[in-house]
């Protein structure tokens, strides 16, 4: 695993990968005609300060919301108007960027005012883009006002809702069509909650797997029942560790000796990918009384391939002398840095030494791996972030982060939403600092891009 391995780095570009994103709606419009109302209504907080002086930007950009089941990811185009100049600083310009990022817009007119130049601009764009649009006639506080609205029939792009975002009228309506037309999301997996965590025990033949498989259920000695698995001779354990049940997968497998045979190192690889299949965790076993080697340290990447969580267990501890200790020490920092995010236990399978640290570095690995964080936060922890340490420019450019947002855990998985291609070393920084300020120890991060040149 050298510095210039990418494997362990998630897609080189992910600017192609597949990733389940919640749809994405931007709210756009001339300053002052009620955006940040309207996504305060939508989002049901009065979190978003509404600032009533054209052009003042906002903390946050984009927040997680829902209407009727349909999840989306509402973005404010209010906070894109920082700095910027020429077309992008324009009203049209922005819808511009809003329509390459989001799925739907949603497009405020003031109705009251009528439609402007400004508002004619934003339409044309947004006509152009071919994107789904919604038309909000807000300030449309009672039937007074009604008329007002089916003005804006003349921007030609389609029916305008008539709608107060500051008391509610007509939102439900509007909010109806933007769901329409937008693209489902899948359901969530079903997990099931309470089902024990299922740990993938992984490493090369001879590290000690079946020996630390037996020290622990001779410590224990609860077996609360056995299952068979997908494949056939796949059988899964439940074992009680630190007071709660387990599912360790595949256990017969690692019990089977294989080793004297020819192709075990074929059937060990294939065996560790299918585990990790089932699996939520895994703790990689190494082998201190030797060097590692380099199938240690593929174990380790295919670990971090399937997206799993990881605990790296360091065997055979009782064997150690302080030379051999030394050059272990410089092997994991040499070999192992790409996962220093791991907890790390040394532990003796033979004396039972620490075999009960498992269990907290296990809970640790999986905690990371589970979390979310709500795309709110995310949002405000990245513009600050960005304005501290912004991307470098790159072919005269500067790549713009319009938002992120987390589209899955387990691992999570982030979508950056940008104008340009950000460095690899750039991307590099912000998963660190992901894991600085929001923990994800144990978990691989998967970091994508979509970019809107
Ligand atoms: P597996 O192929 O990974 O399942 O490895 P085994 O559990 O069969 O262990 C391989 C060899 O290492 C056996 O001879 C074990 O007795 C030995 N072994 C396993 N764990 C330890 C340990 O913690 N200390 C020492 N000294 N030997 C161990």
């Amino acid at each position: 695993m050298s510095e210039n391995n990418p494997d362990l780095d998630g897609p080189p570009d992910g600017g192609d990968e597949e990733t389940e994103v919640k749809p994405v709606v931007a709210v756009v419009g001339r300053p002052n005609v009620g955006k940040s109302s309207l996504v305060n209504r939508i989002i049901g907080r009065r979190e978003a300060v509404v600032e009533d002086v054209p052009g003042v930007t906002r903390d946050r950009v984009a927040y997680d919301s829902e209407w009727q089941s349909q999840e989306f990811t509402l973005v404010d185009t209010g906070g894109w108007e920082t700095g910027a100049s020429g077309l992008a600083g324009s009203v049209a310009g922005q819808a511009e960027y809003a329509a390459r990022a989001a799925d739907a817009i949603l497009f405020v007119v003031d109705a009251t005012v009528g439609a402007t130049d400004a508002d004619e601009a934003v339409a044309r764009v947004l006509h152009r883009s071919g994107k789904p649009v919604v038309l909000a006639a807000n300030k449309v506080d009672g039937e007074l006002q009604e008329p007002d609205a089916l003005a804006l029939w003349n921007l030609g792009i389609g029916e305008p809702f008539p709608i107060s975002a500051l008391h509610g009228r007509g939102t439900g309506d509007m909010l109806d069509a933007v769901t329409a037309v937008l693209p489902e999301t899948p359901e969530g997996e079903g997990e099931d909650e309470d089902a024990p965590r299922r740990i993938a025990l992984v490493g090369r033949p001879n590290v000690g797997k079946s020996s630390l498989l037996n020290r622990i259920a001779r410590e224990d000695r609860v077996v609360v029942d056995t299952k068979a698995g997908t494949t056939r001779d796949a059988v899964d354990e439940v074992v009680e560790l630190g007071g709660r049940p387990w599912t360790f997968i595949d256990t017969a497998g690692i019990r089977r000796r294989f080793r004297a045979l020819q192709g075990a190192d074929y059937y060990a690889t294939v065996r560790t990918s299918q585990a990790l299949d089932r699996a939520e965790v895994a703790v990689v076993l190494m082998d201190v009384s030797e060097p590692l080697a380099e199938q240690d340290i593929r174990v380790v990447e295919q670990v971090v391939e399937a997206g799993r969580a990881l605990v790296l267990a360091f065997n055979k501890w009782d064997t150690l002398d302080d030379e051999r200790r030394y050059y272990l020490e410089k092997e994991i920092d040499r070999q192992l840095s790409r996962v220093s995010w791991a907890p790390r236990v040394n532990i003796s399978a033979s004396t039972g030494r620490h075999v009960e640290r498992l269990v907290p570095a296990l809970e640790t690995s999986l905690a990371g791996w589970d979390t979310r964080i709500s795309t709110g936060r995310l949002n405000g922890w990245l513009k600050e972030l960005v304005a501290a340490t912004p991307p470098p420019v790159r072919g005269g450019k500067q790549p713009k982060i319009l938002f992120a947002t987390q589209a899955d855990a387990r691992p999570p998985q982030f979508v950056l939403f940008t104008t340009g291609f950000l460095e690899d070393n750039y991307r590099r920084f912000i998963e660190r600092r992901l894991r600085e300020d929001f923990g994800f120890h144990g978990s691989p991060i998967k970091l994508t891009m979509r970019i809107r040149e």
